[in-house]
């Protein structure tokens, strides 16, 4: 049994149900070595007073010394926790997900499971994603694989955990079947009307940029007989929501060859007019300041990049990387002409993101009208204890 028990005032976050305990928060902890020593143990955390706290997952090496799994005293964690949680995530996604079979089922610490990522793409007979980023999860591994296969009825389960926060947490980078088959190069799924291929083993993340559904969607809808450049398009997410909604042309940029190649073959999916879509393999940073000298222009661009800030300690760099950017995207656009801009950095917030790009409008002398303000869809959900939980935030903008 594992106690871990806080300076005094460190308890402040955990009463306000924040799930994290930073090593700096703790006073001392109580256990046999072999328990202390445990990654994922499970301990029960109290104020200095003694008070109960919550029961949290132990991760020996990490800078998040311990992630909260309840904070109710009556509540064990066991399989039935597990269980129960992967149910809830669930029910929860039938009710607020639809028209896809691309759906985030687990979304961390949102979803009562600290640092794991579910994603499942084709239905029952498609594949479940796991990226395990925190001791605690990855302890309990095999029972939320066998939960996971109980509850969607899907039996294959493929794991990718290869994202750089594992290191963090002194676990090492793993991928490979979980269950059921390995996923075959290309998985289909449909969302709102469009199929896309995803590259499980070898795509970005677990293989398609889940959290842009709504936001393809919306392109969608805009797309209509406008000339559109997607910038940092990946496998074409909102090439091809464009095309759908009727783009006349859509010119796709992105520094990975491969995919870029998948993006092509998901023109051919769809059986849409592979004429109208050009796909650059090239930095966009270079390429739009070329189309900028050349007077190019557009009626619809897309900016959704990578995190450009993986910390707070590179936000300012980041920032400049938007701000220019964005200034670029002001000045392809034609009058009338929409702009679609995205960042996923967590250490940028909507507020910032917001007066970069105020920046870049001012820059380009572009008085432009922010016609909503944009965020990732429904199975990414935000708590309201959790904001770093939000980390994808855009806007949809208006050159007069
Ligand atoms: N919009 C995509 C996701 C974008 S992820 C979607 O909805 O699916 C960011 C992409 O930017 C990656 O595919 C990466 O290959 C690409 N990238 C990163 N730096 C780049 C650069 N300087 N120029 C062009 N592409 C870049």
């Amino acid at each position: 049994m594992l106690t871990i028990t806080l300076k005094p005032g460190k308890e402040k976050s955990l009463l306000r149900r924040h799930p994290w305990i930073f090593p700096t928060a703790i006073e001392h902890i109580e256990g046999k070595p072999e328990e202390r020593n445990r990654a994922g143990a499970t301990a029960v955390v109290r104020a200095a007073s003694g008070q109960f706290l919550a029961r949290a997952a132990h991760s020996p090496h990490s800078q998040i010394r311990a992630r909260v799994w309840t904070f109710s005293e009556n509540e064990a964690v066991d399989h039935a926790l597990i269980k129960r949680r992967v149910r809830q995530a669930i029910d929860y996604r039938a009710a607020a997900v639809r028209d896809t079979d691309a759906i985030r089922l687990i979304f961390g610490e949102a979803d009562g499971f600290p640092g794991l990522v579910v994603d499942w793409y084709g239905g029952v007979a498609g594949f479940l994603v796991c990226q395990f980023q925190s001791a605690g999860v990855e302890a309990w591994k095999v029972p939320l694989v066998q939960a996971l296969i109980a509850e969607t009825g899907c039996r294959n389960v493929y794991e990718r955990s290869d994202a750089s926060v594992r290191e963090r947490e002194g676990m090492p980078l793993v991928t490979g079947v979980l269950a059921g088959d390995e996923p075959g190069p290309e998985v289909p799924v449909t969302e709102n009307g469009v199929r896309y291929a995803v590259d499980i083993k070898n795509g970005h993340k677990t293989g398609f940029y889940i959290d842009q559904r709504d936001n393809r969607a919306l392109v969608m809808a805009h797309a209509a007989g406008r000339e559109v450049l997607n910038c940092f398009c990946y496998t074409g997410g909102f090439s091809l929501a464009a095309l759908k909604g009727g783009a006349s042309s859509v010119v796709s940029i992105d520094s990975s060859g491969e995919a870029l190649a998948i993006g092509k073959r998901n023109v051919a999916l769809n059986g849409f007019d592979g004429d109208k879509a050009e796909w650059w393999d090239a930095d966009v940073f270079k390429t739009l300041r070329t189309l900028r000298e050349q007077g190019r222009q557009f009626d619809l661009i897309v900016l959704d990049p990578p995190k450009f800030a993986s910390s707070p300690a590179h936000a300012e760099r980041a920032a400049r990387a938007y701000k220019d950017i964005n200034l670029l995207g002001f000045q392809l656009l034609r009058p009338g002409g929409l702009l679609f801009t995205y960042s996923c950095s967590g250490a940028i917030s909507a507020d910032l993101f917001q007066k970069i790009v105020a920046g870049a409008a001012n820059d380009a002398r572009v008085d432009a009208r922010i016609v909503k303000r944009l965020s990732a869809g429904a199975d990414h959900p935000m708590t309201t204890a959790f904001p770093e939980g939000e980390y994808l935030k855009g806007l949809m903008l208006c050159k007069p």
